[in-house]
């Protein structure tokens, strides 16, 4: 565990600004009434202290491998063609690369069986709040991450970018899981909302696999993933009863809770009939099915 990064998680005025600015909007315009702090936030708090304790240094150490192995492959940077571009250029051509690499690994996430029961452990939260966007799997990490830093990576664009990129995104991420009722009116159709990923979050069948973007609806148009509905706010939560919830906020708990919800997808895969006989052969045990 880096302790200098669960510091600076934990002292991160961009964590506290994005969640209470959130929180704000939520005591406003909420969905469901509920306490602003909860079980369930805490738990997406703990997720987020072991992801910027742990994860975040792994997940550098994984983009500079990848970084590594880029340069091996095209040497000299001969397909950075936004290196020389000016800011407001590589920032607009950045964010919407960046954001169809975000759609384009969320789609992945969503349709692989097995990264499926990672990100499984994402919709799982039921109380959506500004902080379940840190509920997430480190295999989920992984895979975003290989996904996301490629076109910034292959565009070549400068230091700023990243920051602009980054920042902007975080700040969306917190936005669009808060209970929130909005919509964004006239940018419903353009700009990714709370209601737009609450949808994307929902129990309810006719909405799974819909509403991946990140960032711009536009992917769903594109790529029939859209959902039309722009007034719901569904229950949100995944239908697996073995799901570990959460039930207790006391630090033991949280933490008990945490790696239960860690050890969860492996459970799920193990499990799963459509891939579990394929693994269980690999492992020398042979598949039985029971009456
Ligand atoms: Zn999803
Ligand atoms: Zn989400």
């Amino acid at each position: 565990m880096h302790v200098d990064h669960v510091q600076a998680y934990l002292f991160n005025w961009k964590v506290y600004g994005a969640a209470a600015i959130c929180l704000a909007l939520e005591g406003l315009f909420f969905v469901r009434f509920r306490p602003l702090l909860s079980v369930q936030l805490a738990q997406d708090f703990v997720f987020g202290v072991l992801k910027h304790g742990l994860f975040v240094p792994l997940s550098f150490a994984n983009a500079a491998l990848y970084m590594a192995a880029y340069d091996l492959i095209l040497p000299s940077g001969q397909w950075q063609i936004a290196r020389d571009w000016p800011l407001w250029a590589q920032l607009g051509v950045g964010f919407v690369a960046a954001d169809f690499a975000v759609y384009l690994s969320h789609w992945m996430l969503h349709k692989v069986p097995v990264l499926w029961h990672f990100h499984a452990v994402h919709h799982s939260q039921t109380n959506l709040n500004p902080l379940t966007t840190h509920r997430t799997h480190v295999v989920q990490d992984v895979v975003e991450d290989i996904v996301r830093y490629l076109p910034l990576a292959v565009l070549g664009v400068g230091y700023p970018t990243w920051v602009g990129v980054r920042a902007f995104n975080w700040v969306w991420a917190h936005l669009i899981h808060s209970n929130v009722r909005w919509n964004l009116g006239p940018l419903r159709n353009v700009i990714v909302s709370p209601q737009y990923h609450r949808l994307h979050h929902s129990r309810d069948a006719e909405h799974h696999d819909r509403n991946l973007a990140g960032r711009l609806v536009l992917w769903d148009r594109l790529f029939g993933t859209w959902h039309p509905d722009r007034e719901t706010y569904p229950e949100t939560g995944i239908p697996d009863p073995s799901y570990p919830v959460e039930t207790s906020a006391t630090p033991g708990a949280l933490t008990r809770q945490l790696a239960r919800q860690y050890a969860y997808p492996f459970q799920a895969i193990w499990r799963d009939p459509s891939i579990a006989p394929g693994l269980r052969r690999a492992a020398g045990r042979p598949w039985r099915t029971t009456a």
